[in-house]
C-alpha cells in the first residue's frame, strides 16, 4: 500500500501573447530599479518639478487663489473633534466612532486636547454652569475651527429649553457652523452633519 503525499500544482500555462515583456521576468535577486534611486528620483526631480509648477501657477494666479483650495482640501479630510461628551447626545457620538459607523474612515479623529481640534461637536444638554467652560475649551482651539450643534439640546434647549439652568441653544456662546435635529440624532444623522461641515469648509474662501 502506497502512503499519499503532498502533490505539486501543476504549473499554470503562460498567459496570452503580447501581455508579457520579452525576456525572463526580474526575480528577487535581480532588483530592476533599486530602491534608493527611486528615493534619489524624487527627491532630485519630482519635488523641484512641483514646486516650480507651483511657483508658476501662484504668480499666474495669486497666492490666495492657489493655497486657499489645498487649506480647504487638506482641513476637510482631517478634522479633528473635541473628544467629550455632554449628555445623551454623546452616546451616539461614541457610537459614530465605533466599527459600525467608523466615523473615522472620513479623517474625523477625535483629540483630547483642544489644542489638537478644530471642531467641537456639542453633543448634549448645555447648562449655564457648564457654559463658561464650553467657551473656554474653544477658546483654547486653534484656528481655523468650526462648531456642530448635535441634538435639539445644543440647537435650541431641546425639551429643557425652559429650564431656569439651561442655555437654550450653544449659539448663545459660541459660533455654530452646522445645526443636527433630533433627540437624540443617530450616528448616521451626525456623519450627515460632517459631510455639510466638510462641504462648507469646500467652498471656504477666507
Ligand atoms: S437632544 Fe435629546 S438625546 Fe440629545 S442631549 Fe438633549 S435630551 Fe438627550
Amino acid at each position: 500500500m502506497t502512503t499519499p503525499t503532498a502533490s505539486v500544482a501543476p504549473a499554470k500555462p503562460p498567459g496570452p501573447e503580447g501581455l508579457r515583456p520579452e525576456g525572463p521576468l526580474p526575480t528577487v535577486t535581480q532588483a530592476a530599479v533599486p530602491f534608493i534611486e527611486i528615493e534619489t528620483l524624487r527627491a532630485r526631480e519630482f519635488l523641484p518639478a512641483a514646486r516650480e509648477a507651483l511657483t508658476s501657477l501662484i504668480a499666474e494666479q495669486g497666492q490666495t487663489k492657489v493655497i486657499r483650495p489645498v487649506f480647504n482640501w487638506a482641513g476637510r479630510n482631517s478634522l479633528f473633534p473635541l473628544h467629550w461628551g455632554l449628555a445623551c447626545c454623546a452616546i451616539e457620538f461614541a457610537a459614530a466612532f465605533g466599527g459600525r459607523w467608523d466615523a473615522e474612515r472620513f479623517g474625523v479623529v477625535p483629540r483630547s486636547s483642544p489644542r489638537q481640534c478644530d471642531l467641537m461637536i456639542v453633543n448634549g444638554t448645555v447648562t449655564w454652569k457648564v457654559a463658561h467652560k464650553l467657551i473656554t475649551l474653544y477658546e483654547q482651539m486653534p484656528e481655523p475651527k468650526w462648531v456642530i450643534a448635535m441634538g435639539n439640546c445644543a440647537t435650541g434647549g431641546g425639551p429643557f429649553r425652559t429650564a431656569y439652568s439651561v442655555v437654550p441653544g450653544v449659539d448663545k456662546l459660541v459660533p455654530v457652523d452646522v445645526y443636527i435635529a433630533g433627540c437624540p440624532p443617530r450616528p448616521e444623522a451626525m456623519l450627515d452633519g460632517i459631510l455639510k461641515l466638510e462641504q462648507l469648509i469646500r467652498e471656504r474662501k477666507e
